[in-house]
């Protein structure tokens, strides 16, 4: 049974990070559901092209700004979605402490802008607050193993940060908190050059390159599509639930298969090259749905393929002038 559209009964949402890749996802979805969205992002990963469409709507604002310093919202915010941060391993080992200030100050400042509004607020966490795990698939019981002073702790602990602090505002304070750990997404309006393995991949598919594997490929991630995260996110959103709730699709794959796939939906033979794996890269990851499934009637709805050919299809609308297009 497919699981029904959330109902998103918000008035005026505030959306950190609403210029990313998630982000604009959300600022669109929630302007299509008639709620007025102001965009805060400091375009430290993001150049602002994925909002440029909405610009122009009465219903949206974009106000530039650094979430890790102090900031203030109108008095009729009634949701603040937290997805400021660098979010690829390439952005966040480039800005290792901008990541730990995101995580801790600015997840402090949108957690005081829906104390001051008594807005309902969502925190983007993230799959990785249960590093390499060693329970398999995660559930949301799990606390994870991370390894706090490696390079991706700044990350990691960060998100955990982000977690405890917005759970203390919940119980120290009454502010109605959720916690949403996303699960590996992908989708149109990743950056070609972000990092993360799916848009390496068609990136490098579509201009003929082999596609850069870590390690042997045999390490599991499970990627779910951009609709189904978003749709999941606002489920959540939509509730009056903590959480927190694991968003993502639970079919594990090996890095070396979603390379083949992509190389299938983009039709090129799968020319891959192995390179070295990064320091701390999880073994396994999936997750274990159950609790937002039960409580909440969500599942993604997008296997890989289709998701694949969505994705490759807004790549090559995209693709720089000169651009190979793969299978021409
Ligand atoms: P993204 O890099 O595309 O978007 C992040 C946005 O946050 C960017 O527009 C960036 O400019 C902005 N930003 C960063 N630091 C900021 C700051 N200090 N002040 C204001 N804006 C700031 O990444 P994304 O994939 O869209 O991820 C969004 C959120 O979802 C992040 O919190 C990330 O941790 C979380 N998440 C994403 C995934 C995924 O697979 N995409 C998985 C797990 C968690």
């Amino acid at each position: 049974m497919p699981s029904p559209q959330p109902a998103v009964p918000f008035r005026h949402a505030v959306v950190t990070g609403g210029a990313g890749f998630l982000g604009s996802h959300l600022c669109e979805r929630l302007l299509a559901a008639g709620t007025r969205v102001t965009c805060m992002d400091d375009l430290s990963t993001s150049d602002g092209s994925n909002i440029a469409h909405l610009r122009g709507d009465p219903a949206f604002a974009f106000v530039r700004h650094d979430v890790s310093t102090p900031f203030t919202t109108s008095d009729d915010v009634d949701l603040v979605l937290h997805l400021a941060s660098p979010a690829s391993p390439a952005d966040y080992l480039r800005l290792p402490v901008e990541t730990l200030r995101v995580g801790s100050a600015g997840t402090g400042h949108a957690l005081e802008a829906a104390r001051r509004t008594g807005a309902r607020m969502v925190l983007a966490s993230t799959s990785e607050t249960y590093g390499d795990p060693q329970v398999h698939p995660q559930p949301e019981s799990y606390w994870g193993h991370v390894n706090p002073v490696g390079p991706r702790g700044v990350y990691d602990e960060a998100k955990r940060f982000g977690e405890a602090l917005t759970t203390a505002y919940r119980s120290a304070y009454g502010v109605d908190t959720a916690i949403v750990r996303i699960f590996n997404t992908y989708g149109p309006r990743m950056r070609r050059d972000d990092g993360r393995a799916i848009p390496t991949f068609i990136a490098q598919a579509l201009t003929g390159q082999p596609m850069t594997v870590a390690g042997d490929g045999s390490q599991t991630r499970s990627v779910c599509f951009v609709d189904d995260t978003v749709r999941g996110i606002l489920a959540v959103a939509g509730s009056d639930l903590p959480g927190p709730f694991n968003v993502g699709l639970p079919e594990e794959r090996s890095v070396l298969d979603i390379a083949r796939a992509v190389a299938a939906v983009v039709g090129v033979p799968p020319d891959v090259e192995f390179v070295g794996r990064p320091v701390d890269d999880p073994s396994v990851r999936c997750p274990d749905i159950t609790a937002i499934r039960t409580r909440l009637g969500w599942e993604p709805q997008v296997g890989l393929a289709e998701g694949l050919a969505r994705a490759v299809a807004w790549f090559r609308e995209t693709a720089p002038a000169g651009a190979h297009s793969g299978d021409g």
